[in-house]
């Protein structure tokens, strides 16, 4: 019996010794294995929103090995969107695992940018409010902020603030001053530049003021000067002008008395015959206005809305003369009385719009007309005597445009003028005002420059001015 446990013993021990050196052996193993450690490179980070997100980097290491190529990365940063973002780095090593996050917070720094429209320095007319000249405010994450921003006055000064949903705040200041640094305007009706003949009557053509701050000061100007237009000289008109914030202008107007012009050779009277009208009168006299030309309108009557074009002509210099109130042959040359019974009407209509009786005229027709012969044999003759005595000065013309229906293109009419020009003569262009007269319209501009270049002068016809008159006819 005893011999045969300790038997027993023995093939226990033999079995037990080799698993117990297997196990050990194996905890020895595993207790060697390391568990993996992962090293972040910046683990918690900022960016600014709308920039680009870029792996800052980390290394994984197990027993002594760089196991960085197993980390796996999962979590995404959206860098358009204000926020805080996770990314996990995970790393298995045998049996062991381990996990670090880095966290991102994407952020907006930048503060949104008002702009004000208009000046940041603004000048209000004392006692007026000041009138928004209006602001935007745009952010770089919040975009289109303007109605968020909010106006504080202080003092003189417009404060403009808005913030964004990060909190950054801007302010921008406009600086309103309540004072009038403006002066008054003056414009002067009818040229600066007057030229007149010795005896010519100087009347003021008029002036008008306009401020920014007050109203109604034409009547405030002082006018100072003489014109004596019996005495060769330069004449100085002077207009002074002062608002209620003392602010004044002054301006001048020139006016030359000269000889009446002894040899009238090389000057070109433009005259315009039959208007006004409103398709062409205001650019003709505009273009004279340019040019700096003065011209001769022998007008007819007209729709009183168009006496504003008289007016005009007045007061821009050109001479406003006479050709018949209805233009109609079988009446006026019916008979003397019917013909001066028409001109009168003419005359008081012109008087009434420039305040100045004319005494310069021309025939419907010219003095050398025939037509006249249908209604009366004879009275042109008549006519020519009966005007001289009654103290006007006729004018027919020496150059005739061809505009009365002759052409059919501004580069006729212009022809027709150039080639009729001498320097050896004074020149008497006729041309007309009447609606669409379009070819003469546009050839006017070609015709002065041709004069201006080969030595012509521009003049129109005054009471001084001789007649240039045609044979009569009838
Ligand atoms: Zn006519």
């Amino acid at each position: 019996m005893k011999v045969g446990k300790r038997k027993n013993k023995l093939k226990i021990i033999k079995i037990a010794t080799p698993i117990l050196m297997i196990t050990c052996i194996v905890t020895f193993i595993i207790c060697m294995i390391q568990t993996p450690k992962i090293e972040l490179i910046d683990p918690e980070l900022t960016i600014p929103v709308a920039t680009s997100y870029e792996e800052p980097g980390y290394q994984a290491y197990a027993n002594n090995q760089d196991i960085s190529d197993r980390v796996k990365i999962t979590g995404q940063v959206n860098t358009e969107k204000i926020g805080t973002y996770i990314i996990n780095y995970e790393a298995t090593y045998f049996l062991f695992h381990t996990k670090k996050i880095r966290i991102i917070e994407v952020i907006d720094e930048i503060p949104p940018i008002i702009e004000l429209m208009g000046e940041k320095e603004v000048f209000v007319c004392p006692n007026n409010t000041y009138e928004e000249l209006g602001y935007q405010a745009i952010d770089n994450y919040d975009k289109d902020l303007t109605s968020k921003v909010k106006i504080k006055e202080k003092k003189n000064e417009l404060h403009y603030e808005v913030e964004d949903s990060s909190k950054n705040k801007t302010v921008v200041t406009r600086i309103i001053h309540y004072e009038d640094k403006e002066s008054p305007k003056i414009e002067l009706k009818g040229s600066s530049n007057i030229t007149l003949y010795l005896g010519d009557k100087y009347k003021e053509p008029g002036y008008e003021v306009t401020d920014n701050c007050d109203k109604n000061l034409t009547s405030k100007v002082t006018v100072s000067g003489n014109v004596n237009s019996d005495k060769i000289g330069t004449y100085k008109i002077t207009y002074q002008v002062t608002d209620s914030s003392n602010n004044q202008s002054t301006l001048t107007r020139t006016v030359v008395v000269t000889n009446i012009p002894q040899n009238e050779n090389g000057i070109i009277y433009l005259t315009f015959d039959d208007g006004p009208s409103s398709t062409i009168t205001g650019s003709i006299l505009d273009i004279l206005k340019q040019e700096g030309v003065s011209a001769t309108f022998f007008v007819i009557n007209h729709d009183d809305n168009l006496n504003n074009l008289i007016k005009r002509e007045y007061e821009e210099g050109h001479t406003v003369a006479l050709h018949s109130y209805s233009h109609n042959y079988a009446n006026i040359y019916q008979s003397t009385s019917n013909y001066f019974e028409d001109l009168e009407k003419i005359k008081e209509k012109v008087r009434s719009i420039t305040g100045e009786t004319s005494n310069i005229i021309r025939f419907p027709g010219g003095s050398s007309n025939t037509i006249s012969k249908r209604y009366n044999i004879g009275i042109m003759s008549e006519l020519t005597k009966e005007v001289v005595n009654r103290g006007y000065h006729y004018f027919d013309w020496n150059i005739s445009s061809g505009d009365a229906g002759e052409v059919h293109s501004s580069e006729e009419v212009y022809q027709n003028v150039i080639t009729g020009l001498s320097r050896h003569k004074k020149n008497v262009v006729l041309m007309h005002d009447f609606e669409k007269n379009y070819y003469t319209l546009n050839a006017l501009r070609d015709i002065i420059k041709y004069g201006k270049e080969n030595g012509y002068t521009f003049a129109k016809i005054t009471p001084n001015t001789s007649m240039v008159t045609h044979r009569v006819a009838n």
